[in-house]
């Protein structure tokens, strides 16, 4: 399939390591120059390097904490400064703490909505008056399959995704007629650090070891795994192509058949 993607630019937060930066390796694969950030700079110029090397691409980074809306608006315009333009926003970081509701702090609250929800915005806010200028451009959020079905101990993520949904939709509305698309992608149960921590606080919870709670998960998921992030990555560059501009608005799953609703 050809995806167009070739010397577009593809800014991805969160990009260290897990989805962030399976997705990374996916839009360079495409052709498309990059332009990353996450906390980790070390992780971050590792990833360049072999990006620039396997792919012939360019890739900018740039150490960034999501929940510092400073930070993102500084790491965006550099970005525009250097490549001239944004054509993709993928929207991502870490999950929030696996915690019944109880055990949840105020604090925890406040983090999980600056991370999971005011990045997004923040992001969507410093990219768009550029996507604009251009008359194309694509935002994809990385949210979960909580947003379509609250998982157990997951009330943070449960709760403060919702939102996220919500911000879609109506960026959606409100930018279609500027070329712009907005799509959200729900991972279900992928293998990536974030999913080995919330086995850990499973099995921790339930007296389980972490292979029990794998296989409890592998037994809801109808084809018989977990999810790899090359296929969540896969999902949101097709998204970012040609092939799905007349898609917006949305949340597509990419979680094996887990979700059970119509
Ligand atoms: P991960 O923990 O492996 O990677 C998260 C990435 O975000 C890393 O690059 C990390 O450095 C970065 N990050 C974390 N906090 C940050 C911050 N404050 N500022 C900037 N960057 C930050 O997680 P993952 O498995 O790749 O998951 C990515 C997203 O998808 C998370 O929100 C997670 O909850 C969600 N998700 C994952 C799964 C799964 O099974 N892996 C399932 C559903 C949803």
């Amino acid at each position: 399939m050809e995806t167009g993607l070739r010397n577009r630019v593809a800014l991805i937060s969160g990009a260290s390591q897990g989805l962030g930066r399976a997705t990374a390796a996916a839009f360079a694969a495409e052709g498309a120059h990059l332009t990353l950030c996450a906390r980790n700079e070390q992780a971050l110029s590792q990833l360049a390097s072999e990006l620039r090397e396997r792919f012939g691409v360019q890739v900018h980074y740039q150490s960034c904490d999501a929940r510092d809306r400073t930070a993102i608006e500084t790491f965006v315009r550099n970005s525009h400064e250097l490549y001239g333009r944004l054509d993709v926003c993928v929207t991502n970081a870490g999950g929030p703490p696996a915690k019944q509701f109880l055990e949840t702090t105020q604090a925890d609250w406040e983090d999980a909505f600056a991370l999971n929800l005011r990045s997004a915005v923040d992001l969507a806010r410093a990219v768009i008056p550029h996507m604009q200028r251009q008359h194309w451009g694509r935002i994809i959020t990385i949210s979960s399959i909580t947003v379509k079905q609250p998982q157990p101990q997951l009330v943070l993520s449960n709760a403060i995704r919702a939102g996220v949904m919500g911000l879609v939709r109506t960026l959606a509305n409100d930018f279609g007629k500027d070329g712009i698309t907005v799509n959200n992608v729900g991972p279900g149960y992928t293998a990536t650090a974030r999913l080995l921590e919330l086995a850990e606080r499973r099995a921790a919870a339930t007296g389980k070891t972490n292979q029990e709670i794998e296989q409890t998960w592998i037994g809801q998921i109808p084809v018989g795994r977990l999810g790899k992030p090359e296929e969540i990555a896969g999902t949101i560059v097709w998204l970012a192509s040609e092939a799905a501009s007349f898609i917006t608005g949305q949340t597509i799953l990419v979680d094996g058949g887990m979700y059970q609703g119509l």
